[in-house]
């Protein structure tokens, strides 16, 4: 609690923000009263998102400490504040595998379907967020367009393997609070803003969309970039390369994947470094 004696109930998605992340945290904050958080800097697709609705930056947050949390759009530890541990995790709001055991029982909501915005457009409208202890309050236009973004984002404007009907379904209905006529149109300006590749640095383009994994103890770091063209990025190739090579050594890991995903011809090519064998064996190339 503060000094008001508010509850200090914070709702944080994963380092590296993605859009995501951080609309799916704002929106969540609304109706339960929380104060929404981020764990990074926005990437430039949510920055052009917010500035789309005029909604303001979540606050950045380093630290649980003194802090209940509710976590959005991830579980892992990994992905999480490093020191989770000294505040209370109360929540988990989720769209990915199980990735935590905690030592108390929490509120843990997830559904396999395209994004976290799903899981909450769907407890919206099924007027069902005091079933995740939050009110039934109204979703204005500003937070249906930022619900909606996340969804195109994650989705790849539903082109991606882990678009659902429900995603699509949801999309919809988002789109008609936020006044949002043309789905595909708005959803190609959100793809171009997160195509700003072509004027970052290597190093930027592959801590954009990084996250470390551990499988059976080994380190592995997958990474990946979306193009809307890969004639962006062609020309970096040899440095990102260079780049991951270095970060595998300096940082101990036993593989790292980086994905440059073509998402208008739904495609990848991967740069591999480190244990390179188990990827050619996965992917028989
Ligand atoms: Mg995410
Ligand atoms: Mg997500």
């Amino acid at each position: 609690k503060n000094e008001k004696g508010d509850r200090m109930l914070y709702v944080v998605g994963h380092k590296n923000p993605d859009t995501d992340s951080i609309c799916s945290a704002i929106v969540l904050a609304h109706f339960l009263d929380a104060y929404p958080a981020r764990q990074g800097d926005l990437n430039p697709e949510t920055e052009f998102v917010l500035r789309k609705f005029g909604v303001m930056e979540p606050e950045l947050i380093t630290s649980a400490e003194g802090k209940e949390i509710i976590l959005v759009d991830h579980s892992k530890k990994s992905q999480s504040l490093d020191d989770l541990e000294k505040g209370k995790l109360v929540g988990v709001i989720d769209h990915h595998k199980i990735g935590t055991t905690t030592s108390e029982p929490i509120l843990y909501y997830a559904k396999p379907v395209g994004s976290t915005a799903t899981v909450i457009a769907e407890l919206y409208f099924k007027n069902a967020m005091d079933l995740i202890g939050g009110k039934n309050k109204e979703l204005t236009p500003d937070l249906a367009g930022l619900l909606l973004s996340a969804i195109i984002s994650d989705t790849v404007l539903f082109k991606s393997p882990t678009t659902t009907d429900l995603d699509k379904e949801m999309a919809k209905k988002l789109a008609e609070i936020a006044n949002m006529g043309d789905i595909d149109a708005f959803g190609m300006e959100i793809l171009k803003a997160k195509s700003v590749v072509g004027k970052m640095k290597p190093e930027e383009i592959i801590t954009m969309d990084y996250k470390d994994f551990e499988f059976n103890g080994k380190k592995v770091g997958i990474g990946q970039v979306e193009v809307i063209d890969v004639s962006e990025v062609e020309d970096k190739k040899e440095e990102i390369y260079k780049l991951l090579e270095e970060k595998l050594k300096n940082e101990g890991y036993d593989l790292i994947v980086f994905l440059i995903t073509d998402i208008m011809k739904e495609g990848s090519e991967a740069l591999v470094v480190g244990n390179k064998e188990i990827f050619e064996k996965a992917f028989g190339v």
